[in-house]
């Protein structure tokens, strides 16, 4: 059935016809675990000149709202300029192979009983539709893949005031405002202390793309200014990683996470820890104990969260709201429908107490094989597999020419661990033309100076709006904020 409702409410219904040899199975997501899906079936029906001794009809449909991949291991070497950000995007339609359908779309409700699910997509204006349509598409096999969010605890000040670290437009914009900062500091030389605050960078979390953001970023900015802002003494920057926690990557390992915090406080990096990030201002962020920082850069990368269509699904959830599945995949309570990737609540049936697959690339490819596998099998009758593999090892790539990993019972640190990082996410990356293209972005930054063009059209998308201005200027009340304003506010003449 598909449902079409325009702008003046008008429905209009159009009945696909389908027949009993028909099964349609429908993937939503384009991250690492629907793209790993829908090539593992693509492989078994072959376009479907297939291997099903022509039984049944297969049809595959993939639906996002990303029309492309992103390879998110990279993406702190996009906002550093290191790679440019259509290398690390693959489109959808390069995975798919000819019968496969994609769509465009927004998922914004499955019926899990009906088995049908519900897209939103614009006609018109990408930025300024004329107006969105809805479809409904049934399936018989569904499998949700659609990842998570920056969880910002519904602290909603903290959300509109910090840069996020999960889509490629989150590069792009904290690209920008980071060159639009250093040309503030460079214009401000006057003003000491706004130019300490324009010169402070907070990032928030202590995970894996906390870490990988805070290395990337004190190199880019110390970076650019030994290269184009002669005028700012490195040593004014200031870059500053808040955890709530007591250690840092504990994805990877307490011993490799200790010696990581050693070499970024050994480039500069000041750490935080134990600390709960609390208030933001536009100017500051404030930490639970009191302390407040003045900075106008903060990055949030603390945990992730599952979006309000995962978390309002009818079906059983974890304590976060996380899609509860069974050893096969399958959702508990429904056949046919399964959770895979950093929207399931996966037991590791290695762990002796019942912990999950955490929430990371490589764990979100080996689900999405077996969701895969388990269709196949189901469609031949077969018995479901159950999940059983072993996660192999970590890496985290912390600097210019550092990284930490640990593989299996090995560990490495310096630049083998580096080395290894590339190597194998390089090995990974989706398709030869993006292999070959950020090679030579790497050999190309390793030769060069690095690109300090500020493109304004992605600044806009993330800045604060007019109202936060106003709101700024409506809270002096608070004295040392208005004394610090009145600092900022002071008239200067250029020299
Ligand atoms: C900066 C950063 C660095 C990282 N580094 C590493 C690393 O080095 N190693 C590692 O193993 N992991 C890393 N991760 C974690 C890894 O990216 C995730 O665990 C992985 O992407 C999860 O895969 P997924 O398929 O579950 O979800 P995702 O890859 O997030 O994909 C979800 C998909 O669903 C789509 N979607 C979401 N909602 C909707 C909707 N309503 N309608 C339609 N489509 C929708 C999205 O567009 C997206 O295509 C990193 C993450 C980040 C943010």
């Amino acid at each position: 059935l598909i449902k079409f409702k325009n702008k003046n409410k008008q429905v209009i219904n159009q009945q696909i016809a389908s027949t009993s040899k028909n099964i349609r199975i429908v993937i939503l997501g384009s991250g690492f675990a629907a793209i790993e899906t829908l090539k593992k079936l693509q492989n078994q029906y072959n376009n479907n000149n297939n291997n099903n001794n022509n039984k049944f009809n297969i049809e595959i449909i993939i639906i996002s709202k990303d029309n492309f991949f992103l390879f998110t291991p990279m993406l702190p070497e996009v906002f550093s300029g290191m790679i440019e950000p259509r290398h690390i995007v693959t489109p959808v339609r390069d995975f798919c192979k000819s019968k496969t359908k994609f769509y465009h779309g927004t998922i914004t409700d499955i019926d899990l009983k009906n088995k049908t699910v519900t897209m939103s997509y614009s006609i018109g204006n990408y930025s300024h539709p004329l107006y969105h349509q809805e479809k409904n598409l049934s399936f018989d096999y569904l499998v949700i893949a659609l990842g998570s969010k920056t969880n910002y605890f519904g602290n909603t000040n903290m959300e509109k005031r910090s840069f996020a670290m999960k889509t490629i437009n989150d590069a792009f914009v904290l690209r920008n405002h980071i060159i639009n900062i250093l040309e503030q500091a460079v214009i401000e030389y006057e003003n000491v202390e706004l130019r300490k605050s324009l010169l402070t960078f907070v990032v928030v979390g202590g995970g894996f793309s906390g870490i990988e953001t805070v290395g990337e970023l004190n190199y880019f900015v110390k970076n650019t200014i030994k290269n184009y802002y002669k005028s700012i003494n490195p040593n004014e920057v200031k870059v500053i990683l808040v955890s709530a926690e007591e250690n840092i990557l504990t994805e990877v390992d307490e011993d490799l996470g200790i010696y990581t915090k050693n070499i970024l406080e050994k480039k500069g990096i000041e750490f935080k820890m134990n600390r709960m990030a609390n208030e933001a201002n536009l100017d500051s962020i404030v930490l639970r104990n009191g302390e407040k920082i003045y900075t106008y850069t903060i990055i949030w990368t603390a945990e992730v969260t599952l979006s309000a269509l995962i978390k309002n699904l009818d079906c059983e959830h974890d304590r976060k709201g996380m899609l509860k599945v069974k050893d096969n995949l399958e959702l508990e309570g429904f056949s046919k429908i399964y959770g895979v990737g950093d929207c399931a609540a996966i037991i590791d049936p290695n762990s002796s107490n019942g912990k999950l697959y955490p929430p990371t690339a490589q764990n979100a490819i080996k689900q999405g094989q077996l969701v895969a596998e388990n269709i196949i099998r189901d469609i031949e009758n077969k018995i479901p597999k159950k999940i059983k593999y072993k996660v192999k090892g970590s890496m985290a790539k912390i600097d210019k020419r550092s990284g930490v990993a640990k593989i299996s019972h090995f560990k490495f640190k310096g630049f083998i661990a580096w080395w290894l990082w590339r190597t194998f996410y390089l090995s990974k990356l989706p398709t030869l033309k993006k292999k070959i293209r950020v090679v030579s972005d790497w050999n190309i930054e390793s030769l060069f100076k690095n690109d300090v063009s500020m493109i304004k059209g992605y600044v806009e998308e993330k800045s604060d709006d007019n109202t936060a201005i106003s709101e700024n200027n409506n809270n002096n009340n608070n004295t040392n904020r208005n004394k610090h304003h009145q600092l900022h506010n002071s008239n200067t003449t250029l020299k």
